[in-house]
């Protein structure tokens, strides 16, 4: 028995016009969550709501960078649901096209920051008071770039370490108030932004292949990224990896950090 059943619970979705974010949604109210879908164009997340049916959710066009519109759409919610119990803070973004540290064009490299790293702190802040109400639950995604360098994502790879960290941050300091926070790390996932975070070049491809040796080359479908998500919640759990077997990170050395 989950500890935290999903049905009859608020979450509060961001990136949820994406393959990850939108698979959740629908699993997500497929479980009797009423769901908001929060993304950056309100054409996608709309359809999606349209497409769910009306009554369980609340299409919501939101940048995760602007503080104001993030607490506009938590008031929304608030007023809409009665409540805010779970946060899955989960948009984001890859520079595109991927460059070195040397090369990269200073704004890309900062917008990314800001969207991944900063973005999630601003998600989280602005429905804080609402989960510790609720005793709800805060999921933040990461990605194995928390742990790997591609060389070819800096500014990705340095925002999902600190959204790692800023997920047990936030779980040690929830617990405090019967509320959790866990953080997700998807592997290599089937959507948009795995072409452009991952790239595609030998070194990437040797770490898809040696890291995550059960996929057999192959990129995970957002639906399984989704059941993930749900146990995770459900089990309040602190870490969600998907797939759940990884490599030991020792394999990697010398694939990734050749000198
Ligand atoms: P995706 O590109 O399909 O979805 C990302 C979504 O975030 C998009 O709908 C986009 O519109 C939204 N977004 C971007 N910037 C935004 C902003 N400023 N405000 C609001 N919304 C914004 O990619 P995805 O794979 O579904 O990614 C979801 C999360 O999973 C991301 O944080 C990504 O870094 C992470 N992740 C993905 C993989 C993978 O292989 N796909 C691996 C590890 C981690």
């Amino acid at each position: 028995m989950p500890t935290y059943p999903i049905a009859g619970k608020t979450v509060f979705i961001t990136g949820a016009a994406g393959g990850i974010g939108a698979a959740t949604a629908r699993t997500l109210h497929s479980r009797g969550a009423n769901v908001v879908l929060a993304d950056r164009g309100i054409d996608a997340t709309s359809a999606l709501a349209r497409d769910l049916g009306g009554d369980r959710t609340l299409a919501l066009s939101v940048d995760v960078t602007d503080r104001a519109a993030l607490a506009d759409a938590v008031g929304r919610t608030v007023d809409r649901f009665g409540g805010l119990d779970v946060v899955f803070a989960n948009a984001g973004i890859a520079a595109d096209p991927p460059a070195t540290i040397a090369t990269i064009d200073p704004a890309m490299f900062e917008r990314v920051v800001e969207v991944d790293l900063l973005g999630v702190w601003r998600t989280v802040r602005a429905a804080l008071p609402h989960v510790i109400a609720a005793r709800g639950h805060v999921l933040v995604t990461a990605s194995v770039y928390a742990y790997f360098n591609g060389m070819t994502n800096a500014p990705y790879a340095m925002s999902k370490a600190g959204v790692e960290q800023f997920g047990r941050a936030l779980r040690a300091e929830l617990g405090i108030h019967g509320a959790s926070a866990g953080v997700l790390y998807p592997g290599w996932v089937h959507t948009p932004i795995a072409g452009a975070a991952f790239g595609s070049n030998d070194i990437t491809t040797r770490m898809r292949e040696i890291a995550f040796p059960s996929l057999l080359g192959k990129a995970i479908a957002p639906t399984r990224v989704a059941d993930a998500v749900v146990r995770g919640i459900e089990n309040r759990s602190a870490r969600v990896m998907v797939p759940r077997r990884w490599a030991p990170f020792s394999a990697l050395r010398g694939v990734l950090n050749p000198v």
